[in-house]
């Protein structure tokens, strides 16, 4: 089977060095940093438009086949990871006196969060490439992801996840029938771990920031966000970061479509960390070089002490023009109860970062009156439940009768919650 015949190859991100598409590498041959995938745009636009796209029904990410580093689509992939609402929130946009604010809400992916639209992307890759077992490091959510999307496509998942990490993610991994290796340690060392196992027992290796198919499935969401707008960008885009592997693919995803001439000019994209796990961020403020953190935050999606993706997403986010934000760990709990509230998304605590990042962007005039913005939701508020319930006070039981349910209703007006 051959690769996209749209693909000239990878290219380094650090040292520039060109490799052909096949065969397929992880990272440079030169200085062993990060690959992306370079096409040929002038190929693909001139057989494929946006006509093409607004006439085909397939919801999925695969609507973007010709822009995807992988020969065909599976036959069967009515699981459908991608294809998410852009919801809009006008009583938001009001209160900011924003043009527009969108919610790009990807927790509803299958799994519950956007890591499926790259799972998606690397199983079809392994499967193109003859693999039948596929390893992965994780904070959580790809993890949860490659064991979902491994069961549809009847491929083996194997997953290295800290013990420490949310118990609803870890419930997803087993559920699905994946091997679960739980590591007493961080997830810094979980990836190690996963990468030397992916060479020793020759396994395709989903880890993020050493494979660079990730990144072009995570640009999709992109690719929707300009579509879902009729190819009308917003000026800024908020995005939870960790390892900085989706905002490189966001940033990917305008500047292939920019590159078609789809879109006349780019978003700058915003990269929202949590203040205890900033290591992109601190480089965006400083000379764009990552250093190590010690990560420290209640967002474990965004918990990473060294971003394996950090220099691809410093570039591209200053290539885009966007900058850093840093949001404390109260903010981010304080933005998710907000975000529920006000749009009725419950996302979790990292996802709920990026909001807690346009709040403060709009606070601090990083963002001005009369602009569009859009905030990514990358996962479900239901897989961290404990989270959410340290900002929720629950109401005692009642007895079963009208007096008592009065006297209830008199307490839920005086607090706010119900108003008569
Ligand atoms: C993985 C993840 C992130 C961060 O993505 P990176 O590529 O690590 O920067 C943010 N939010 C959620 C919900 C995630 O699962
Ligand atoms: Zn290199």
């Amino acid at each position: 089977m051959t690769l996209n015949p749209n693909i000239i190859g990878y290219r380094c991100v650090s040292c520039g060095q060109e490799c052909p598409p096949e065969p397929f590498r992880y990272t440079c041959a030169e200085c062993k940093n990060n690959l992306e995938v370079v096409y040929d745009y002038a190929s693909i636009g001139s057989d494929w438009s946006r006509d093409d796209l607004t006439a085909n029904r397939d919801r999925s990410l695969w609507r973007y086949l010709p822009l995807l580093p992988v020969s065909a689509a599976p036959d069967n992939h009515t699981i459908s990871a991608g294809g998410t609402p852009l919801v809009t929130v006008t009583q938001l946009a009001e209160r900011y006196d924003l043009a527009a604010l969108h919610i790009k809400d990807d927790s509803r992916n299958p799994s519950g969060s956007l890591k499926d639209r790259a799972t998606e992307i690397a199983l079809r890759h392994a499967h193109e490439l003859g693999q039948q077992v596929l390893v992965a490091a994780s904070t959580g959510n790809a993890a949860s992801s490659l064991a979902a999307l491994a069961a549809f496509y009847g491929k083996q998942a194997v997953i290295l996840a800290p013990a420490a990490a949310p118990p609803a993610k870890l419930t997803q991994i087993m559920q699905y029938g994946a091997t679960l290796c739980l590591i007493d340690g961080t997830y810094d060392e979980a990836f190690d771990l996963s990468v030397t196992a992916a060479e020793a027992h020759g396994w395709y290796c989903r880890s993020t920031g050493i494979n660079p198919v990730l990144s072009e499935g995570k640009k999709t969401a992109a690719l929707e966000i300009a579509e879902q707008l009729n190819w009308q960008v917003p000026d800024q885009v908020f995005v939870p970061v960790g390892d900085g592997s989706i905002i490189s693919g966001v940033c990917k995803g305008f500047y292939d479509l920019h590159q078609l001439g789809w879109i006349t000019s780019m978003p700058r994209v915003v990269a929202v960390q949590a203040r205890g796990s900033a290591a992109i961020v601190n480089a965006l403020a400083g000379d764009g070089a990552i250093i190590p953190v010690k990560a420290d935050t209640i967002a474990d999606s965004i918990s990473v002490s060294l971003p394996r993706d950090g220099l691809k997403a410093v570039r591209a986010v200053r290539a885009s023009g966007g900058y850093g934000i840093r949001v404390s760990d109260e903010d981010i709990l304080r933005s998710q109860k907000q975000l529920s509230q006000d749009t009725g998304i419950f996302a979790e605590p990292a996802a709920a970062a990026a909001f807690a990042g346009l709040l403060q962007a709009l606070n601090q005039g990083q963002v001005r009156h009369g602009e569009s913005v859009v905030a990514l939701i990358t996962g479900s508020g239901l897989k961290d439940i404990p989270a959410a319930q340290q900002n929720l006070v629950f109401p005692a039981p009642i007895k079963p009768d009208p007096a008592a349910f009065n006297a209830f209703i008199e307490t839920a007006s005086q607090s706010g919650t119900l108003s008569l």
